[in-house]
């Protein structure tokens, strides 16, 4: 009898869980229930099929919308290679300083809730000192502010904020689910405000989680599938498509080698437990409204060569690495339920 067991055993531990069919999601959703508590949302999509397979604090996933931050660097990326490809190869040298009108001797820094700039006014890229010379791939992995204020002034705002509109923003994901929100966005004319909005700041772009994910459900599937289902009370939630086109498929692939990759090549025991091996995504940090806090978001799949989960953890109180901290606890199987006693 014993020995029958072991040999049960055997194979589990060998595996871990993401090599067995289907992920088990039953799980996965305890675990992101202990790494995130209220202030937020986490979605996950099997990515194969397109069903929501769980959603923590679903009033936050469907009611709450947020800028999305550098999240949102993947859109002008997409909106840039859609205008022309050749856009991939755009090199810019950032020394931190990205001027709204022109170099004066009045250069200070300008703060969100200004609203028109004067002459020698500039806005800050992300790292202190700038990243110097630095190609588009690169920019998006290492959320370039200074490349993507180039790139979105390269292409025009009216061809950026047309991108927005045709990828599905400031519209509901499910018509058929009453109290989902839309989000909201906003067409700016103000040039700072517009500047802000190729970083997804501003306030001038306000996304919902769900909306996310399903942005984030079209790339893991390289533009092919557009469709997510919500199973909810007995009823099925069918989303709208994101894109009417088709011939996005190129440009994500494009899109997909700048993002962040995480890969668990750990065989310590403790990672025993994964769900997927590797993933890749992109963080965001935004101004919250009327507020110094910020909030955080993690936009992913994995695993990356075939992914079998999409999601997007959303911090209403964070910043874009905790929520991708805590996305690499959840999916890579470090022992959460001791360090969320
Ligand atoms: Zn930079």
């Amino acid at each position: 009898m014993k020995w029958k067991l072991f040999l049960l055993l055997i194979p589990l531990c060998l595996s871990g869980l993401e090599q067995k069919g289907s992920l088990q999601w039953k799980e996965l959703n305890q675990r992101c229930k202990l790494v995130l508590k209220k202030r937020g949302s986490i979605i996950i999509i099997d990515s194969r099929n397109g069903y929501i397979k769980g959603i923590i604090n679903e009033s936050v996933a469907i009611k709450k919308s947020a800028a999305p931050g550098s999240v949102f660097k993947i859109v002008t990326g997409i909106a840039a290679l859609r205008k022309d490809k050749r856009n991939r190869f755009v090199k810019v040298y950032c020394d931190d300083r990205y001027y709204i009108i022109g170099k004066g001797i009045r250069n200070y820094r300008i703060h969100f809730n200004r609203l028109e700039a004067e002459v020698g006014q500039y806005y800050r890229c992300s790292k202190y000192g700038g990243h110097k010379r630095i190609g588009f791939l690169s920019a998006l992995k290492r959320s370039c502010n200074y490349y993507f204020f180039n790139l979105g002034d390269k292409i025009g705002y009216e061809a950026f904020y047309n991108q927005v509109l045709r990828l599905g923003f400031g519209q509901k994901v499910f018509s058929t689910l009453k109290e989902e929100i839309a989000g909201e966005i906003k067409k700016e004319k103000l040039r700072t405000r517009q500047l802000l909005s190729y970083i997804g700041d501003g306030y001038g772009i306000q996304t919902t989680p769900l909306q996310m994910a399903h942005l984030v459900y079209f790339l893991a599937n390289n533009g092919e599938k557009q469709i997510i289902t919500l199973k909810r009370n007995g009823k099925k939630h069918i989303s709208r498509r994101i894109v009417s086109e088709s011939n996005y498929g190129p440009i994500i692939k494009i899109i997909k080698r700048g993002l962040i990759k995480k890969v668990s090549t750990s065989t310590d025991r403790i990672y025993q437990k994964q769900f997927i091996s590797s993933f890749a995504g992109k963080t965001g940090t935004s101004g919250a409204m009327n507020s110094l806090k910020t909030s955080g978001w993690f936009i992913g799949y994995g695993p990356i060569e075939n992914p079998k989960v999409a999601f997007v953890v959303f911090l209403s109180e964070g910043t874009g690495r905790k929520a991708l901290a805590l996305a690499e606890k959840i999916f890579m199987g470090k022992n959460i339920s001791k360090t969320y006693k």
